[in-house]
C-alpha cells in the first residue's frame, strides 16, 4: 500500500505534468508574471464553467472576502451573520473592516449555517449573511436568499471549499456554489479543491456595476490609471498560478467525482456502524447515491459520537494514517472573537461538534486499500 496522505498533490501533479509544465514554461518565456494574458483566459473559462458574468481573480481567498465586503459598501457597526464553525477568515475579514460579526450554530447532520439561528440573529443594523459552504456542499441557499429578500441583506457565498459543487433550488434549476448570492469568494490555496500552486483566489458576481467597483478594490481603488476613486487593496492572481489553474479547470469535475467516489466507500463502509456517523448530503444520500452532484468532499468529515475521538486522532497517527480536526474551536470561543453577547446556549451543535469531528484522507489520488485500510482503523478503534 502506498503511504497514504490528507491531500496527495504530487500524485495529481504526475497526471498534469505535461500541461502544468508547459503552461509555467510560457510565462517563464515571455515574462507577463503580473496582469499576463494567462489571468485574463483563466477569467474567461471560469466565468464560462461556473455560468457567471464576473469572475474577479485577486490574491487569495481571504481578500475574495474583504473585497467582496469592501464593494457591497458595509460600514462600520454594520451586523454580518456567519457560521460559528468554520475557518476563521470568514469572521476575520467581517471584523478587520470593523463589521460586527454575529456568530450563529450550524446543523449537526450537514455541518452548515442553521436557519433558524440566522433568523433569530437578525436585528435592524444586520447587512448581510456570509453561508460557509463547508466542507464542499452548498448551505441552504433558497432559504437563506428568502431571509435576505426580507429583510433586505447582502448574500455573500464564501465558497472556498466548494468550487464545482452544484445546487438544486426546489424548482429543479441547478447553480454553481458561489455564484447564487450577491457575491461569491473562492480559495484556490493548495489543498484546494481547484488548486493553485501557490496563493490565489476569486470574487464572483452577476451583477455588473458590483464587478466594475469590485475590479478596481482589487487594484488600489483604480478606474483610471492613477486616479484613486476608493481606498483599495494590492490583491493580485499572478500569471503563472492563473497558468496551473487554467490547466487544471478542464480536470475540476473529474476531480470532483474522484472524491465523491472515495466518499461514497468511505460510507459505504462505515454504513450501520454505531457511534460513527457520516456526512449527510442536503438530499440525504450520505455521499452514496451516484449521481448527485450537490458535495464535492473538500473534507470528508466523521462524527464519533462515543467519545473516543481525540484517542481516535492519537490511534491513526501511529498507524500511519494523517487526519485533521477541522474545527476543534468554536470561533466565539476565540480569543479574537469572544463577544459577551454570545450564550454558549446559542451554540449546542458547534460545541458537539468541535468534540466529535474528524476529516479522513481526501484527494483524488485514494486507492482502494488504502480506503480498506482507514475504515478498518476506524472501525476497528472506535467500536473494537
Ligand atoms: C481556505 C479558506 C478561506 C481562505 O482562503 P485563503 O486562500 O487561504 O486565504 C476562507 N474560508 C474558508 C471556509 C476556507 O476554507
Amino acid at each position: 500500500m502506498k503511504k497514504i496522505q490528507m491531500v496527495d498533490l504530487d500524485g495529481q501533479y504526475q497526471g498534469i505534468k505535461e500541461q502544468v509544465n508547459s503552461a509555467i514554461a510560457s510565462i517563464l518565456e515571455n515574462s507577463t508574471f503580473i496582469n499576463g494574458p494567462e489571468v485574463k483566459a483563466f477569467q474567461g473559462d471560469l466565468e464560462e464553467y461556473l455560468g457567471v458574468k464576473h469572475v474577479i481573480p485577486c490574491g487569495n481567498g481571504t481578500d475574495a472576502l474583504q473585497i467582496a465586503m469592501m464593494g457591497l459598501g458595509l460600514k462600520p457597526g454594520d451586523e454580518v451573520i456567519t457560521a460559528d464553525f468554520t475557518f476563521a477568515a470568514t469572521v476575520e475579514v467581517i471584523a478587520l473592516l470593523q463589521l460586527t460579526p454575529v456568530l450563529v450554530d450550524v446543523y449537526p447532520d450537514n455541518f452548515n449555517i442553521d436557519i433558524a439561528a440566522i433568523e433569530r440573529a437578525i436585528t435592524p443594523k444586520t447587512r448581510a449573511i456570509v453561508p460557509v459552504h463547508l466542507f464542499g456542499q452548498c448551505a441552504n441557499m433558497e432559504a437563506i436568499l428568502a431571509l435576505a429578500e426580507k429583510h433586505n441583506l447582502f448574500v455573500i457565498e464564501d465558497n472556498a471549499q466548494a468550487i464545482g459543487a452544484n445546487y438544486t433550488f426546489s424548482d429543479g434549476k441547478k447553480q454553481k456554489a458561489g455564484t447564487i448570492g450577491h457575491v461569491g469568494a473562492t480559495s484556490f490555496f493548495p489543498s484546494k479543491n481547484l488548486g493553485a500552486y501557490g496563493d490565489g483566489g476569486a470574487i464572483f458576481t452577476n451583477d455588473d456595476a458590483l464587478a466594475h467597483t469590485l475590479k478596481g478594490i482589487v487594484n488600489h481603488g483604480m478606474y483610471e490609471r492613477y486616479h484613486h476613486d476608493v481606498v483599495g487593496v494590492n490583491s493580485r492572481l499572478d500569471s503563472i498560478q492563473a497558468a496551473v489553474l487554467r490547466a487544471k479547470l478542464p480536470k475540476l469535475d473529474e476531480y470532483c467525482g474522484k472524491r465523491r467516489d472515495a466518499a461514497r466507500k468511505y460510507s459505504k463502509a462505515f454504513k450501520g456502524q454505531e457511534n460513527i456517523v457520516v456526512p449527510k448530503t442536503v438530499n440525504d444520500c450520505e455521499g452514496i447515491c451516484d449521481t448527485c452532484d450537490c458535495h464535492v468532499f473538500h473534507q470528508y468529515t466523521l462524527k464519533i459520537t462515543n467519545g473516543k475521538r481525540d484517542g481516535l486522532v492519537k490511534h491513526f497517527a501511529e498507524k500511519g494514517i494523517p487526519c485533521g480536526v477541522y474545527y476543534p474551536i468554536p470561533l466565539h470561543k476565540q480569543k479574537a472573537y469572544a463577544d459577551s453577547r454570545y450564550r454558549e446556549e446559542d451554540f449546542p451543535v458547534t460545541n458537539q461538534l468541535v468534540q466529535q469531528v474528524i476529516s479522513l484522507p481526501m484527494h483524488t489520488e485514494l486507492e482502494d486499500d488504502q480506503i480498506e485500510y482507514i475504515t478498518k482503523t476506524v472501525i476497528d478503534f472506535v467500536n473494537g
